[in-house]
């Protein structure tokens, strides 16, 4: 069965898309966290950051060098922070991998 961001990159389900190639997509989050709240996703469905093979390290470059294409594009290159949550118990909900970028507001260390 599909996920639910799989369903985004398949047009099933509907986002404000920012950015996508052949390997990743970029959408809003539905339920931002701070001003700009951006989920960034393979199109290869790996459920976390704990599945990714040895095989996928390209690909898990170019998302990151993907992060910086996206944050230099929305200005917020300077003040950004990135979370992967991995697992359930670290918050992950939706089991295909992805990448939060979070910018506009002051962020707090320890995270939440
Ligand atoms: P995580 O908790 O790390 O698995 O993050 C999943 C994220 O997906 C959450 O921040 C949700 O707000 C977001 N989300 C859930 N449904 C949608 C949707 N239809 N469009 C955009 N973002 C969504």
């Amino acid at each position: 069965m599909k996920t639910l961001f799989e369903k985004i990159i398949d047009r099933e389900i509907p986002a404000e898309i920012l950015y996508e190639d052949d390997l990743c997509l970029a959408f809003r989050d539905i339920h931002a966290q701070a001003p700009t709240h951006i989920l960034l996703i393979p199109k290869k469905p790996i459920p976390k950051l704990a599945d990714a093979q040895i095989t996928d390290q390209l690909l898990l470059g170019h998302l990151l060098m993907t992060v910086n294409k996206i944050t230099q594009e929305l200005n917020i290159a300077d003040a950004f922070r990135l979370v992967i949550n991995n697992g359930a118990g670290a918050g992950q909900t939706v089991f295909h991998l992805h990448m939060h970028i979070l910018a506009g507001r002051p962020f707090s260390w320890p995270p939440g």
